[in-house]
């Protein structure tokens, strides 16, 4: 499970304009709102990322009215994500690292947003352990891969909010999954009206190999239907070769999807030189969306060319600040 506690570092901690009893906190790459004198520069803290829900206890009382959960908000003008407690709220045995992962040591778990009835269907069984399951890291916590990969060629694509779904074709045998299963095909399911309606398994079948392409569904009864579309789309973000464990390239997978005439998601920008500067991508993230007139959920940036290091996949996702702040994220 991903990091959602840990104890990190207040690298900085600034004033904010016309507050006196807030100040604004760096952790990680994330900006927060403290309260004035709870911290000094350089204490440790336990920082909770945004999407945490908290157990209820005394402490976490104040999360009450927003279901536990922890969200975007703004202060005075100022973002904040996160929340930073002091370290009492560890248990006492705790060994106190930099770094050190809380999460199931407080009991902390992260919000998913509910699967709608349509998209759950019925399960056939567990997602197939041939094909990664889509996700996406936050800028915010790879600061390390950004200064590894800075200056190098990346590609940027408008991250859609949506629910994932993954179609392969795998040793003469074509699959639907959702994000954490496998499902078995209904009228009504609408990952299986989409592979109807698109021809999804002929075409996979036609290729003669062992692939797996994975997209974003959005459109009626999906996260609020932000893009107002009637019924329901999707659009690709990946390819996945099962044989050689990769992941198309950029370029290849553009030419697939299009053989394929399936839709890609919007592709933003392919020349873009990484910063390592993590308020600089935020700020790339800020903008209006290509299906509709509203805030974009972020983006998601990867190399031009592949990249699979130590760490795993090079591919992680920037999210519009404005965009949590609307729909309350
Ligand atoms: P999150 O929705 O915050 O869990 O972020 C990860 C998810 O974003 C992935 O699992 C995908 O389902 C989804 N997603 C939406 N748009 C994109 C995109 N352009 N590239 C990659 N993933 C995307
Ligand atoms: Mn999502």
């Amino acid at each position: 499970m991903r990091k959602l506690a840990s104890i990190q570092r207040i690298s900085k901690l600034e004033h904010i304009e016309g507050a006196d009893s807030i100040e604004k906190a760096t952790v990680l790459g994330w900006q927060l709102v403290v309260k004035k004198d709870e911290f000094k520069e350089g204490d440790l803290c336990v920082y909770c990322e945004i999407d945490s829900i908290l157990p209820e206890r005394p402490e976490f009382e104040f999360l009450k009215s927003r279901k536990m959960r922890i969200r975007t908000i703004k202060l005075r003008g100022q973002i904040s994500q996160g929340i930073c407690f002091t370290l009492s709220i560890l248990p006492e045995d705790v060994v106190i690292e930099e770094g050190k992962d809380v999460t199931e040591i407080l009991d902390i778990t992260k919000y998913e947003p509910p699967i709608p009835a349509n998209l759950e269907g019925i399960a056939k069984g567990r997602f197939p352990s041939f094909i990664p399951k889509t996700d996406e890291p936050r800028v915010q916590v790879v600061q390390d891969i950004l200064d590894k990969y800075k200056n190098e060629t990346f590609f940027y694509t408008e991250k859609l909010d949506g629910s994932s779904a993954t179609y392969y074709f795998n040793d003469g045998r074509f699959g639907v999954c959702s994000r954490n299963l496998e499902l078995l095909e209904t009228e009504e399911n609408t990952l299986w009206k989409l592979a109807r309606l698109y021809k999804i398994e002929k075409k996979l079948k036609s290729l003669n190999r062992n692939i797996a392409i994975q997209g974003e569904i959005i459109g009626e009864f999906v996260q609020g239907n932000k893009y107002k579309l009637t019924g329901q789309d999707i659009f690709f973000f990946n390819a996945y070769d099962i044989d050689k464990h990769k992941f198309l390239n950029l370029d290849e997978f553009i030419t697939f999807l299009k053989e394929l005439e399936l839709k890609t998601v919007p592709v933003l920008e392919t020349n873009y030189k990484l910063s390592n500067n993590i308020e600089e991508l935020v700020e790339l993230a800020t903008g209006k969306s290509v299906l509709n007139d509203i805030q974009r959920e972020g983006i998601v940036l990867r190399p031009v060319k592949e990249i699979v290091d130590n760490t795993g996949r090079i591919s992680f996702k920037a999210i519009n600040p404005k965009f949590l702040l609307k729909y309350d994220e």
